[in-house]
């Protein structure tokens, strides 16, 4: 089809919590520099609270509250809802219907097999008691993805089997019913620190699930504070000792977020990060000196940020115009796409005259 030559992103956030800095260098700064880049023709950014619910149905109140706060998070990144169409998932009610004729195509053992979901389950503690709808949500994922005919969809590591499981639906649901969807492909950042970064407490994720976040809306005192008290190499005991820098949060930090600039600006005896590592490695370099230079280097980031969040503050009832009217073209989208999937599903009755004829025919009428 000649409309899925068009480069279109779609991508998204669970609002179960305020946005950290792990979405902002896994998927939300990358989404900002695509969306200034101008080489796409439509991009949409969805807040997923239809998927925040499959593991959170007892506390809608929890999903309602956060809206708004990945939506100004959203904007004080950069999004720009005059590029980019903020919407949020269950105003967009096709995304269910996709989903439903999805999961005819998709095995309960393919989807026992998704190590992100298995990897989820363990830390939900749901041993038997897994909701369908948690189990399922890859499927809707996919739904999400191909009801905007994305092919580029930016996410961290983690999201990698839903975007190799939604390309397995889409190129079941063409064998069969013809090339109606496209397939995705996903951006992952190409710094490595960025698609995965750990928590302050070194865990292997900054998750909000895990409570182990520095939140883009902290004060500078709070990321101040959780960055001096951030878990680092263990067996660095003393100034001297050799230290370890791989999996040291602290360097994986700054693997993410320092140039060779901030040395000059702010711990100049440094050309840049491989002197700092080389330095550490070797013993003689104190955790707090290397803390406290990453602290300069996330506030010089974070602070245009707070900046235009605060701005966005002041007018809420603004922020949320923008998400209906996003919703609003979204599911225009969405419409357009279900029913190509529909006519493609011969469940198209009452638009086919061709079909009523036949029977008519049949009838001798
Ligand atoms: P939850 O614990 O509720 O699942 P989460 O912190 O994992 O929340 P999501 O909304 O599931 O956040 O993820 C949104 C996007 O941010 C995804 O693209 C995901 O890959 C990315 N992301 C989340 N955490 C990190 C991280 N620590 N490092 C890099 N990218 C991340
Ligand atoms: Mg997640």
């Amino acid at each position: 089809m000649a409309e899925s030559k068009k480069k279109i992103i779609l991508t998204g956030d669970r609002p179960t919590g305020k946005l950290h800095v792990g979405h902002y260098v896994g998927s939300l700064r990358q989404r900002v520099e695509l969306q200034e880049s101008g080489k796409f023709d439509e991009i949409y950014i969805m807040i997923a609270d239809a998927q925040a619910l499959t593991d959170n149905a007892d506390n809608p109140e929890k999903v309602r509250q956060n809206i708004i706060e990945v939506a100004l998070d959203y904007l004080s990144c950069g999004l720009d809802p005059a590029k980019s169409t903020l919407f949020i998932q269950s105003q967009v009610p096709e995304l269910t219907e996709m989903s439903f004729y999805y999961m005819n195509l998709v095995t309960v053992s393919r989807l026992q097999r998704n190590p992100t979901v298995k990897n989820e389950i363990k830390l939900r503690n749901f041993e038997t008691s897994i909701p369908v709808g948690f189990f399922t949500y890859p499927i809707s994922q996919a739904a999400d993805i191909t009801a905007f005919k994305a092919d580029t969809v930016p996410v961290g590591e983690d999201q990698l089997p839903m975007i190799e499981q939604t390309r397995e639906i889409v190129r079941s649901f063409n064998n069969v019913y013809g090339d109606v969807l496209v397939e995705p492909e996903a951006l992952i950042p190409s710094n490595e620190a960025c698609r995965r970064l750990p928590g302050i407490d070194g865990n292997a994720k900054m998750s909000k699930s895990l409570g182990n976040c520095i939140y883009l809306s902290d004060s500078p005192e709070d990321v101040r504070k959780k960055i001096m008290s951030m878990f680092t190499d263990p067996n660095h005991i003393r100034v001297q000792d050799p230290g370890n820098v791989e999996g040291n949060p602290v360097f994986v930090y700054l693997d993410a977020f320092c140039k060779d600039e901030h040395f000059a600006k702010y711990l100049p005896e440094y050309q840049n990060l491989d002197e700092l590592k080389a330095h550490y490695t070797r013993g003689g370099l104190g955790d707090v000196k290397v803390k406290k230079f990453l602290n300069q280097v996330m506030q010089e980031e974070l602070e245009p940020i707070r900046a235009r969040r605060r701005e966005y503050e002041k007018n809420i009832p603004k922020v949320y115009r923008i998400l209906q009217e996003g919703s609003i073209r979204a599911e225009k989208t969405a419409a357009k796409t279900l029913a190509e999937m529909k006519a493609a599903m011969k469940i198209n009755y009452f638009d086919d005259a061709e079909l009523i004829q036949s029977q008519a025919e049949k009838y001798g009428v």
